[in-house]
């Protein structure tokens, strides 16, 4: 469950260095090259699922109890405001590598970010949200 040219089944698996904030039998968790914030960080599977829709149910459920115990530490070791939890899946939500990873996002008071991540709100009728809801669960 390794893929080749992956760069983050590497990085995951130490064959390229990182600075890995957490490591266990299924996870490592890496700071960010290219950060929003101090202290960005990614959770990723030592395993290769390209995204959150070929992750195993119980790996997405492990994956959001280690965001839990790593925001908790950052925030009381970094001192930050605040924390977002960011999650992208296909081009078009904007993953840019294929390797499933979650982004743990420190945030602070005076930090260059818009304070809320990545969408202007919309403004749907009523009758678009019920067509929407329609579509969902129907
Ligand atoms: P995404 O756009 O959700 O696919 O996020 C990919 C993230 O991986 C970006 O935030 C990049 O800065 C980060 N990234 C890419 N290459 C590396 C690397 N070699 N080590 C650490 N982070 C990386
Ligand atoms: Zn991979």
């Amino acid at each position: 469950m390794r893929e080749e040219n992956c760069i983050f089944c590497k990085i995951a698996n130490g064959e390229i260095p990182s600075k890995t904030l957490y490591e266990n039998d299924t996870f490592r968790v890496i700071l960010d090259v290219g950060p929003a914030t101090k202290g960005h960080a990614l959770i990723l599977p030592k395993k290769h699922f390209a995204d959150l829709y070929e992750l195993p149910e119980e790996m997405a459920a492990e994956v959001m109890k280690l965001a839990k115990k790593m925001a908790e530490t950052m925030t009381k070791k970094l001192s930050c405001d605040g924390f977002n939890l960011v999650q992208n899946n296909g081009e078009a939500a904007g993953q840019t590598v294929f390797h499933f990873h979650m982004h743990l996002i420190p945030r602070y008071k005076d930090d260059s970010q818009k304070e809320k991540l990545g969408w202007t709100p919309g403004k749907p009728s009523h009758e678009e949200l019920e067509n929407i809801r329609t579509m969902i669960v129907e």
